[in-house]
């Protein structure tokens, strides 16, 4: 049986849906245009005024809004309330560059919760369960936003925010955790350290459902960390930008749905910025329809996927975007190719031997580009047969070098070795001087 948590809203029909998505669009270009100088100015820049917006496709006349333009207008600049009416402030790690700081007023932290208790509900997750959130907590938003959105979806939440895994590990036993929270990373960490302390998450935990996230992740791995834990794993998706997270797959895992009396999502060619359709992999874009105090026009978000309008097996009509396949910016060019660490990731996993933490070293030697894949045997695989070694590694060499069409040295390391992660994982070093 599917639930919703507001039935009228998420099963809307689509002609209904566009246009109240319609009207909030309008208000939204007329709101920021009155309240928010920054956005004043972009639209007289761009030679469009808050009028011309009448109909949903109208949304291309409006310009772009780039990470950038948080930046450079540190702290607050681009807010278009009063610092007096915020009731809390997020600021994201500021890894290149400046950090950004996001603002919400009451109701933006409302419309947040709101959006994370409808993604609970449709993968079925409520009244009854026990949350363990285990994404930090603090300034980065997936502890609090998780937080607040579980509560208010009528789970028990355990914030246990990221790290002191054994505790962890014990909480979850005692107090019967239904519900993880955290990233892929992490809860393999998890389940890897319970290993070690002769606990099995699948049998020895009521652990059924796992909202992971906050780095890209492959559907191989899904594969991967259901069969070794025994949850229902499901992607959810945000940015802090955009409030922090906020959608997540429904029981299909099938796409993220975003929802669209809150949010306008459009695929667009990263390079020449215009609108792709359905099933084009391109660039997020997100116009935010119902923020307050950072309402977002077409900000584009970096991530490469792919839209899905149809409505839903679970009765939604609100589109769905598939699984992120990475960043613009993650893409490595190697020799001219184009690879995705997600990439690498699928047909890592897809070999049960190889175990799931991986590290991809990329140097550059004489102008040349070489790229190193260093991998752990799984326990169940482990050998220390020089001979079963260079045949695991000529195996993966061979499966990286059809899917990618491109020639990579694969190193086994010992089992452990490789970094582990409590929050979102470096897989990529990259040591060439671009
Ligand atoms: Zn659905």
């Amino acid at each position: 049986m599917t639930e919703y948590w507001n039935p009228q809203i998420e099963r809307m029909p689509l002609e209904e849906l566009n246009k109240l998505q319609e009207e909030k669009l309008r208000h939204i270009v007329h709101y920021v245009y009155q309240h928010s100088p920054f956005y004043r100015k972009k639209f007289d820049d761009a030679g469009v005024k808050p009028d011309d917006i009448k109909t949903l496709d109208d949304v291309k006349k409006l310009p772009f809004t780039y990470k950038k333009d948080l930046r450079d207008t540190y702290p607050t600049g681009m807010f278009c309330v009063p610092n007096t009416l915020l009731v809390r402030f997020h600021v994201s790690s500021g890894t290149t560059g400046k950090p950004t700081v996001v603002g919400y007023t009451k109701n933006d932290i409302a419309e947040w919760n709101t959006s994370l208790a409808r993604a609970l509900t449709s993968i079925g997750v409520g009244r009854g369960d026990i949350i363990q959130v285990s994404y930090g907590y603090g300034l980065f938003t997936g502890g609090l936003g998780l937080h607040y959105g579980a509560e208010e979806a009528g789970t028990t939440v355990l914030p246990t925010s990221a790290g002191n895994t054994e505790r962890q590990i014990e909480l979850m036993q005692d107090l019967g955790t239904t519900v993880i929270a955290c990233t892929p990373s992490y809860f393999l960490f998890m389940n890897e350290t319970a290993n070690n302390e002769g606990v099995s998450i699948k049998n020895d935990t009521k652990m059924r459902v796992g909202i992971l996230g906050a780095e890209p992740w492959s559907e191989a791995m899904r594969t991967r960390i259901e069969d070794l834990t025994g949850i229902k794993a499901y992607d959810v998706f945000g940015t802090s930008e955009l409030s922090g997270p906020l959608f997540t797959e429904c029981t299909y895992q099938d796409g993220i749905h975003i929802w669209a009396d809150q949010f306008l999502v459009e695929i667009i060619d990263p390079k020449t910025g215009e609108q792709l359709s359905d099933g084009e992999q391109g660039e997020l874009v997100i116009t935010t329809l119902a923020k307050e105090a950072l309402p977002l026009i077409r900000y584009k978000i970096g991530d490469l996927t792919v839209k899905n309008s149809e409505p839903c097996r679970c009765g939604r009509t609100h589109p769905r975007i598939m699984r992120i396949m990475g960043r613009v910016d993650d893409m490595l060019v190697i020799r001219g190719i184009n690879v995705f660490p997600g990439q690498i990731e699928s047909v890592l996993m897809n070999i049960p031997e190889v175990g799931e933490h991986f590290m991809i070293i990329v140097d550059r030697v004489n102008e040349l580009d070489y790229m190193k894949v260093q991998i752990e045997m799984t326990d169940a695989a482990f050998s220390d047969k020089v001979n079963d070694i260079i045949n695991l590694e000529n195996k993966v060499a061979s499966a990286l070098k059809s899917v990618l069409n491109l020639s990579v040295k694969v190193e086994l390391v010992e089992h452990g070795s490789l970094p582990r992660s409590m929050g979102k994982s470096k897989k990529v070093t990259d040591n060439r001087q671009l």
